[in-house]
């Protein structure tokens, strides 16, 4: 197999610690990689006024794969302070680099397995394994926000009979937020949920949203899920209101199986599951496009832990578990996920987060020890 570049992007705070961990599993895999540096975090915002500049851009575009670790954002005001001094006052505005690189690169799948480690002292229960698809690009998180409310939309939303009771308010005594869901957008999340049931021999899709209130975004998704279900004749669909699936994903989690939603149910959700099996240090995440993909523990960059050796690397473990699947490397993805089980189901070297005495490093050293 030809070496996997990788575009690393360790990012800031626990980020940092923890891509290290992923860095001595790979090594004690001996897979053939060469891990390429890619700029991507606080330090280039404060002195560059970008956090993921240009340069890191060209260089993705080259790369199938990306490792992130996490980074730091800030509001507004404590963002511009700490800019370099000649960059100050040219009114140059943070935006989020993980919500930039999910629109360039269209990565419109984000899949958030909730797998239990079987004695994870975190764990709800030992044998929850789910995974939920969340989609990434459109919904609530399109960012077609308005305050105030400009006159032409006003016209439009005129013209709406549920718009009587707000006829009245002044522009700025309303904010508007649109939830936008297209066929396309609907289409390619479901197809990739049905896809990974059955590539990997799951029973049930459940398809998560509000159809009795949000009738025609949330009813276009159902709907469509309906119809790709007729091509996956040995799976069965199953629909949810977002509201009694949350009551039953806490109730009776080892009874979910594969889950598909929009972008803020879907957030929502993969939280909540996350959390039944070790929460936010366990954790792992892909975001999946057509040809390029970025793996991610899904916790930020804790500036309290960073540097403290207090963080937890199995998140990142099982991002890299994700990486290694994705470019055919299965045999090591199983030798990893099996050495972080061990390391687990010992209970001795684990973190503060779980229970434990040790470090990330010390936590990284005894996974590679058991891939041997
Ligand atoms: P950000 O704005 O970067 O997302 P945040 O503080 O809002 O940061 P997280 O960084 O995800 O959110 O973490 C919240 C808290 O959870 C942290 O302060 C830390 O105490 C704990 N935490 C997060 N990740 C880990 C980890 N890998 N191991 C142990 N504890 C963690």
């Amino acid at each position: 197999m030809a070496r996997h570049r990788i575009a690393w992007m360790p990012g800031d705070g626990i980020g940092r610690d923890v891509i290290e961990a992923a860095r001595l599993a790979l090594d004690a895999l001996g897979v053939d990689y060469e891990a390429v540096p890619v700029d991507v975090g606080w330090e280039c915002w404060c002195r560059e006024g970008d956090p993921l500049p240009p340069r890191s851009f060209t260089a993705l575009r080259e790369l199938p794969v990306a490792l992130f670790g996490a980074i730091t954002s800030k509001p507004a005001a404590e963002a511009e302070a700490e800019l370099a001094p000649e960059l100050r006052g040219r009114g140059i505005v943070y935006r989020s680099p993980i919500v930039r690189l999910r629109q360039e690169f269209r990565l419109a799948v984000n899949l958030r397995p909730a797998k239990a480690i079987p004695g994870n002292p975190l764990n709800a229960r030992d044998d929850v394994d789910i995974l939920v698809l969340r989609e990434n690009t459109e919904d609530l998180y399109a960012g077609l926000e308005y305050h105030p409310l400009p006159d032409g939309l006003r016209t439009v939303l005129e013209e709406h009979p549920r718009w009587a009771p707000f006829a009245e308010l002044a522009a700025e005594d309303v904010a508007l937020s649109l939830r936008v869901t297209t066929r396309a957008g609907c289409t390619r999340i479901l197809r990739a949920a049905f896809d990974l049931a059955r590539q990997r021999g799951r029973r049930r899709v459940t398809v998560v949203e509000k159809p009795n209130v949000l009738r025609e975004t949330s009813g276009m998704m159902v709907r469509i899920a309906r119809e790709l279900a007729a091509e996956y004749p040995e799976l069965e669909l199953r629909e949810a209101n977002v509201d009694a699936f949350a009551m039953d994903l806490v109730r009776a989690p080892q009874d979910q199986d594969v889950v598909v939603s929009s972008n803020l149910f879907g957030d929502i959700v993969s939280d909540l599951a996350a959390q039944l099996v070790g929460g936010l240090g366990c954790a792992p995440s892909a975001n999946l496009g057509a040809d390029f993909a970025l793996f991610e523990p899904i916790h930020g960059s804790a500036p309290d832990l960073a540097g403290t050796g207090r963080a937890n690397p199995i998140g990142m473990l099982a991002s890299t578990v994700m990486l290694l699947e994705h470019v055919g490397e299965s045999e090591a993805a199983q030798r990893l996920e099996r050495a972080v089980h061990e390391t687990v189901a010992a209970g001795e070297i684990l973190t503060p987060d779980m229970g434990g005495t040790h470090t990330t490093s010390r936590v990284a050293a005894e996974v590679a020890r058991r891939i041997g």
